[in-house]
């Protein structure tokens, strides 16, 4: 297969009837940017800026920031990345930021992500400055981690564009274009969706989270890994929603979570109606191929279907429609 991997690499990852998805991967190090091609992905859909304050022993500064998402920037080319601001606290904990009284029971419901940036706000004034000055002169996407309400959504992108205003006025190259997105991974902003989708430039929804949010179960919690499914008709119902809501608002919907990395999943996300995934490098392959063997027309009416009188097994049933279809 690995082979055949390859000999796909450079070719676009469309459907049998013509549907183009667009495949992008998940990154934390600069080297990530420098493999895109190596790997056949057309950018960066989820820049993981924590990596760099977890692998570090004190707070990374401005200048250490903004070398990282130069260096990013520049191996990536052409090609977009999306960086995420802060997503600090929950599995990804830092010591020199959270003292103990942070150890909370529930660290993933926790002081975390957008939360702990919008009370520190000198720790992401000072992002968004490395952010801008860095993107100077190019394309900035930038996406904010745990939005749970849109006031939260509204005051990071000001935060931001107050250090826009800043940089004016020490005319400091600015981003030529500067994109604002969220992510969905917290449930309560499915309700509110109505209200920021003109605001948004793009959606990306991170399944991890979101999956342990929706069944109520940690995921970090091995017990309970094989508990869920991902092909449940609550969590395909639930995003085929946001889907179709953002779709008619025109805006761009990614998945970024681990979900869109695995192939039967993949497939049933074409199903209704996704064609934005960021996914782990190694799955590049293997996803790419099965949207090149895929109808999308039909695997729409299979998920409608599917998902209008769930069966009990919802996974057997895909497993099924894939071998049938030589997916
Ligand atoms: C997610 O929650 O699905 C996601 C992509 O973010 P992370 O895994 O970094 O929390
Ligand atoms: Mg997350």
């Amino acid at each position: 297969r690995r082979e055949e991997f390859a000999a796909i690499r450079d070719k676009p990852a469309e459907t049998t009837d013509g549907h183009r998805v667009t495949l992008m991967v998940n990154a934390g190090l600069a080297e990530d940017a420098a493999n895109l091609d190596a790997v056949g992905a057309e950018g960066i859909g989820l820049f993981r800026t924590e990596f760099q304050f977890l692998v570090a022993a004190t707070l990374p500064g401005r200048e250490s920031q903004y070398k990282l998402y130069k260096e990013v920037l520049d191996a990536a080319g052409d090609k977009p990345v999306v960086f995420r601001t802060l997503d600090i606290g929950g599995d990804k904990a830092l010591p020199y930021l959270q003292d103990e009284k942070d150890e909370a029971e529930n660290p993933a419901m926790g002081w975390r992500a957008l939360r702990l940036s919008l009370d520190r706000q000198a720790l992401m004034k000072a992002q968004a400055r490395a952010l801008l000055e860095a993107a100077g002169g190019r394309h900035l996407r930038v996406m904010f981690p745990m939005v749970s309400e849109p006031w939260e959504y509204e005051e990071a992108r000001s935060l931001f564009e107050e250090q826009v205003e800043w940089l004016r006025k020490r005319k400091r190259m600015l981003p030529m274009v500067t994109e604002y997105g969220c992510m969905l991974e917290v449930p309560s902003l499915a309700e509110t969706l109505d209200m920021i989708l003109p605001r948004l430039d793009f959606l990306s929804i991170g399944t991890n989270d979101l999956t342990q949010f929706l069944f109520a179960a940690d995921r970090a919690e091995p017990r309970l890994a094989e508990r869920y499914d991902w092909l449940s008709p609550a969590i395909l119902r639930f995003l085929r929603r946001i889907a179709r809501q953002a779709k008619e608002a025109d805006v761009p919907v990614r998945i970024c979570g681990e979900m869109g990395g695995r192939t039967l999943e993949a497939m049933a996300l074409i199903g209704i109606g996704i064609e934005n995934f960021s996914i782990t490098p190694a799955a590049m392959g293997p996803i790419k191929a099965m949207v090149r063997s895929l109808d999308a027309g039909a695997i729409t009416a299979e998920m409608d279907r599917l998902l209008a009188d769930p069966p009990r097994d919802l996974r057997k049933s895909l497993t099924g429609w894939a071998k049938r279809h030589e997916i």
